[in-house]
């Protein structure tokens, strides 16, 4: 730190990602990226476009916004574009939350939710999840400020049916509900549904996880015109020219080939089926899914432990040191060799144990 920075600022506990390391070759299931890569077409576009980077992006991300309009069946005034859904969450709190009001999420929840409060000065209350990792809903609608949630649950996995999400929506009716469908593809129901009837309904996607771009870093609001006017503001304030060109082109891009990330997301959850009931034949407790991994607790050994163990044989996979979820671990579902080979691992760590064979 040097001498320089604000007193303000010197408590500043940045988000730490999953590990990206540089010095060997891993199996990566340990950061929700897909296994596929983006779809034809997207490469084209981003060098077509690499010709104009000596010109702005479009602030408005126009082109984009439209396409995502009628793609969700929207209007252009319902979405925002973001670099990535990061930006977005840091939006969302810049304009919904300050001293005066918070905003309240689960106890085992998306860390960056906790590194954006705390940057912002405000207040975010954890509610604890049931003891069957469930979103506690009357505790939620007893809390009177904001609520930001992921939906299907980070790092759970656990889907919350719209039902449950309409009642928070319901008991709110001044306060903001923020949703982050990160991984709503993966086979889970989108709040957008009830955007027609509800304001107050905030919801954030992303590309980065069933679009195959977590590298280019995209993301996006859908929100009721108000709101959504609002988070521009919001945007035009702090980064005017937030998606870069290249970004937008690959986005566009993305979104002609509709057919091919759903077979990729089918992909997937057929391997997480897979794999849950690989594991589950071996005694392991998974949580059910809804989501492109699987939250498991090894019971063999300590979930740090399993996450050390799984690194020195290549396989590397997250664990966070947080009293309620360590015990256990987050596997991202890959390909299905992928998959095989975080299976092969698991049944030499469970023998070297004496956890017995299968
Ligand atoms: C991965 C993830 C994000 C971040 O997505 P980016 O668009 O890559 O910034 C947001 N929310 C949750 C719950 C995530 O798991």
């Amino acid at each position: 730190m040097s001498q320089y920075l604000c007193p303000s600022r010197q408590a500043m506990k940045p988000y730490v990602p999953g590990e990206q390391p540089q010095d060997r070759r891993y199996i990566k299931l340990n950061t929700n990226e897909s296994p596929f890569p983006p779809s034809e077409g997207v490469l084209e576009a981003v060098s077509r476009e690499a010709d104009k980077l000596q010109l702005y992006s479009d602030p408005e991300s126009g082109a984009l916004t439209r396409a995502l309009a009628s793609f969700y069946y929207e209007k252009p005034e319902n979405i925002l574009v973001t670099n990535g859904s990061d930006e977005a969450i840091v939006y969302t709190f810049l304009a919904y939350a300050d001293r005066s009001r918070g905003f309240a999420t689960p106890d085992a929840t998306y860390g960056f939710y906790r590194t954006v409060a705390e940057f912002c000065g405000t207040a975010l209350t954890e509610i604890a999840l049931t003891e069957d990792f469930q979103v506690d809903v009357p505790a939620f609608c007893q809390y009177r400020d904001n609520i930001i949630l992921p939906n299907p649950g980070a790092p759970t996995g656990v889907f919350l049916p719209l039902s449950q999400i309409e009642k928070l929506l319901e008991s709110h009716p001044d306060r903001i509900v923020a949703v982050d469908e990160a991984y709503v593809d993966f086979g889970a129901e989108s709040a957008l549904k009830l955007l027609d009837a509800h304001e107050n309904l905030l919801i954030i996607r992303t590309y980065s996880k069933s679009r195959s771009m977590a590298g280019a870093r995209l993301g996006f609001f859908l929100g009721s015109a108000a709101v959504i006017r609002d988070l521009r503001t919001v945007k035009n304030s702090l980064n005017p020219y937030n998606v870069s060109r290249l970004d937008q082109a690959a986005g566009l891009a993305a979104l002609e080939k509709p057919e091919y990330y759903r077979r990729n997301c089918r992909i997937i959850i057929e391997n997480r089926e897979w794999t849950a009931s690989q594991l589950k034949k071996r005694g392991i407790t998974v949580l059910p899914s809804a989501a492109n991994f699987l939250f498991l607790r090894p019971g063999f050994m300590p979930g740090g432990d399993f996450y050390l163990a799984m690194k020195e044989k290549g396989i590397l996979i997250r664990h966070w040191n947080e009293k309620r979820i360590q015990d256990w671990c987050r596997v991202t579902i890959g390909s299905r060799e992928e998959m095989e080979m975080f299976l092969k691992a698991l049944d030499e760590l469970r023998e070297e144990k004496g956890a017995g064979t299968l």
